[in-house]
């Protein structure tokens, strides 16, 4: 089987591995410049976001290099994006490509679901792929972290997990950030996803147990209904960056991001209450990257200034 799956930043390598574990010609083409031009030229109304966008980008370019199947990510919460799949499936009828789109949810239904792909592929063999990757997951981000440097500009960074973790998206956003002497720090990985699915948030690295729990709580009670995508994370995770005396919070979204946008009036809040700055950026296919770069080294040498003032 030749399956297309759309690259999803530096996990990317861990769905090629996959794929050769199950027997699979995985084509995961690369984020460019192209795949979210062809997405936005197929998927034109400006109300969807970014993400759909590039993401059937990526399925057409697999689709060209011979893809038979595609699987899309299903976040299993109750943001729109659960759908994409159906609308990324008509524009590839449209475009005359007879690859099928497949749902793939990330949790204990990711065995049947890559049953439905392939179904030659036995329960048994289904299930210990699952239980590789979730290994491979929790390996790969490890190897991640580095080791912490007290005199560097702390910055969290919290937003949608798809602009987070997709460079070509960001515009390189957290490299750019570290090479102006900033350290970066998200909880948005997919370590997180799985330790939340199943309740066990202590599997997370680095994390303050004691003031994650306190943040959690502040955030049910100033937002207490769920929103979906990672709106609810974005007010958590501010809060607790806030506790924890970072120096600033980067709230990174795609444009049109629906739970993104709905949360951002209690963010601005969170910014002026607990006294720490937050600056958003809203990225679309149109992102110009000398603007971005200006703010964030503006915003890199604000914090930095203010973290020496005292000194
Ligand atoms: S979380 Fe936002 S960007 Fe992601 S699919 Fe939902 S609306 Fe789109």
């Amino acid at each position: 089987m030749k399956i297309g799956c759309p690259s999803f930043g530096n996990y990317t390598s861990l769905i090629k591995k996959l794929g050769d574990y199950l027997g699979w010609d995985t084509i995961t083409p690369p984020v460019s410049e192209r795949t979210i031009e062809l997405g936005s030229k197929y998927l034109a109304s400006e109300l969807m976001c970014l993400p759909a966008k590039s993401t059937l980008g990526s399925m057409i370019q697999a689709c060209e290099l011979g893809a038979t199947d595609l699987i899309m990510y299903d976040a299993c919460g109750i943001c729109r994006q659960k759908a994409y799949w159906i609308l990324q499936q008509r524009a590839l009828r449209k475009l005359g490509y007879t690859a099928t789109v497949h749902p793939v949810r990330l949790g204990l239904s990711t065995p049947n679901d890559l049953r439905a792909i392939d179904p030659s592929l036995s329960y048994w063999k289904s299930w210990v792929a699952f239980y590789k990757l979730i290994r491979w997951i929790f390996k790969h981000e490890e190897k991640e972290d580095g080791p912490e440097d007290t005199r560097q500009v702390k910055i969290g960074l919290v937003g949608e997990i798809y602009t987070i973790l997709d460079p070509v998206v960001n515009r390189d956003l957290v490299r750019k950030l570290r090479n102006m002497g900033a350290s970066v720090h998200s909880f948005l990985n997919f370590s997180y996803f799985i330790s939340k699915k199943f309740h066990m948030r202590g599997w997370m690295n680095k994390v303050d147990r004691e003031l994650l729990n306190i943040a959690m709580k502040k955030s049910h009670e100033l937002f207490p209904k769920e929103i979906g995508g990672h709106g609810n994370e974005s007010i958590t995770f501010t809060i607790y960056y806030a506790l924890k005396k970072f120096d600033g919070v980067i709230h990174l979204m795609p444009f049109p991001c629906m739970p993104e946008a709905t949360v951002s009036p209690v963010i601005d809040d969170i910014s002026r209450d607990y006294s720490i700055p937050v600056m958003r950026f809203i990225l679309d296919t149109q992102t110009a990257e000398a603007g971005l770069n200006t703010r964030l080294e503006a915003f890199v040498d604000i914090l930095s200034r203010k973290k020496n003032k005292g000194k």
